[in-house]
């Protein structure tokens, strides 16, 4: 009573956000047994020299909700070159920021060095976007530069309590995801909060706290700002986070798809361009909640892929044949998303390679089919045909086809394949100028 009476006619010496709560196990349940093994031993390894260590971010957040996290960062107050000669295996890595990657037996950890407040001089691009940040500084401080509060919980292996700056136990009850500090100047700072903001919501079921959700339509545009890879990257998580549809639909109703993929605006226009691309996301995401891999280039072939088929139409409207038709297509889609999007090189490969197999699957006669089975990527040609089927592009009966023709054997596969006269007959009045050719028994 009396101490309270003081604080309130001296005042707080601190302001109140560096005074965290510091929650114990009895009230969050997290024992340190929840931990990968390799979380656990680096933050033993740096508290054993005398260093704070903590499991930091995404993976405490998820632990609360009851979801096996992805992986685990540590965020310590020991500076990379001490982390590095804490244990026999690490690396330091990036040039501005650095931090250290401590490898565990099979598993790398991402460890941070505590981040400093912004100065007032820090370096930003016109827009506001903050281009360097290299100070360390207090735990209280790397807890305010974090994105949401249900992000800046630091979980303490050696007395299992979770600290927690700014209420981010109590928003993640309450299934609200907060910005730390002022929204608009968060956003301003690093427009890939948005993003974030939409991709958490969707894949913990949060809502967005009105004054973080509020700005996002009007400051969209910034996202132009941000470096391509970058955009990639978050994508790509977004698309691979279990929660694809959701996130998809609430980028579109935040107004933040524009931005994103040039063209995907203009996709989801057309219905059957909108049925192919949800059919492709709402798959992804249960491959991905059964813990099956997903393929980055597979998705972005299906995003694209409506707008391949238009400018195809459109380059053989201009009576280029078919098949030059399509690369040149291919070409045009991807060369117009390298601006906004990096897709890797690699990446890029695959997506062609998926599309450039689908003619192929048109041909259902002679040797053709079989030489289809046997390319690398038929696999992934075949479950893109089976979207395109799905959403009415191409007919079911083709995709059926292939369907029992991948489970016959030799012979059912001879019984299906679809008479060859139309090809032989084409194939022979090339061959022989007209009127000489000789009548022959099929
Ligand atoms: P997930 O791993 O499930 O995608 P996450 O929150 O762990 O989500 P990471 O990208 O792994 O996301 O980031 C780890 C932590 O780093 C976050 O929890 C957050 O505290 C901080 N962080 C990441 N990106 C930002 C950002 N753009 N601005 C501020 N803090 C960020
Ligand atoms: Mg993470």
């Amino acid at each position: 009573m009396i101490r309270k009476f003081i604080t309130r006619v001296l005042g707080r010496k601190k302001p109140l956000s560096s005074e965290p709560a510091v929650i114990p196990h009895s009230s969050h349940g997290i024992r340190r047994e929840h931990l990968a093994s390799a979380a656990r031993r680096t933050c033993e390894g740096l508290q054993e020299r005398g260093y704070k260590a903590y499991v930091v971010g995404g993976a405490v957040r998820d632990l609360l909700m009851g979801e096996k996290p992805k992986d685990f960062d540590i965020a310590t107050n020991a500076t990379p070159e001490q982390v590095r000669q804490t244990f026999r295996r690490a690396r330091i890595i990036g040039r501005r920021f650095q931090i250290v990657h401590v490898m565990m037996g099979a598993e790398t950890l991402e460890v941070t060095t505590f981040r400093g407040a912004l100065a007032h001089d820090t370096k930003k691009d016109d827009h506001g976007r903050v281009l360097h940040d290299n100070v360390f500084g207090t735990q209280a401080e790397d807890a305010a530069r974090r994105d949401f509060t249900v992000n800046a919980l630091y979980y303490d292996p050696a007395s299992e309590t979770i600290i927690d700056y700014h209420h981010g136990v109590a928003d993640l009850k309450q299934k609200t995801l907060r910005m730390i500090g002022e929204p608009r100047a968060r956003y301003r700072e690093d427009p890939v909060r948005m993003l974030r903001a939409v991709r958490l919501a969707a894949k913990l079921g949060l809502s967005i706290d009105p004054a973080a959700a509020k700005p996002i339509r009007e400051m969209a545009d910034l996202l132009e700002n941000v470096p391509a890879a970058r955009l990639f990257d978050e994508m790509l998580k977004l698309l691979t986070s279990g929660h694809a549809v959701k996130c998809l639909t609430q980028l579109r109703d935040a107004g933040l798809h524009h931005g994103l993929l040039p063209l995907l605006d203009v996709i989801l226009e057309q219905p059957m361009g909108e049925r192919f691309v949800m059919l492709a996301l709402d798959n992804t995401d249960q491959r991905v909640r059964v813990g099956k891999p997903v393929s980055p280039g597979f998705l972005f072939a299906t995003l694209l892929w409506h707008e391949v088929l238009a400018q195809w139409e459109r380059i053989q409207a201009k009576g280029e044949r078919p098949i030059p038709a399509l690369f040149a297509a291919m070409d045009e889609v991807l060369d117009s998303q390298a601006e906004k999007l990096a897709i890797t090189r690699r990446i890029a490969g695959d997506i062609k390679d998926i599309w450039a197999l689908q003619p192929r699957f048109e041909s259902r006669a002679g040797k053709r089919p079989y030489a289809l089975l046997e390319q690398q990527r038929f696999r992934a040609g075949y479950d893109f045909l089976l979207l395109r089927a799905a959403s009415g592009e191409v007919p079911e009966e083709l995709a059926d086809w292939w369907t029992r023709f991948m489970d016959a054997d030799g012979e059912g596969r001879a019984a299906m394949l679809v008479p060859d006269t139309e090809v032989k007959k084409k194939r022979r009045r090339r061959k022989k100028p007209a009127g000489q050719s000789t009548p022959q028994p099929e």
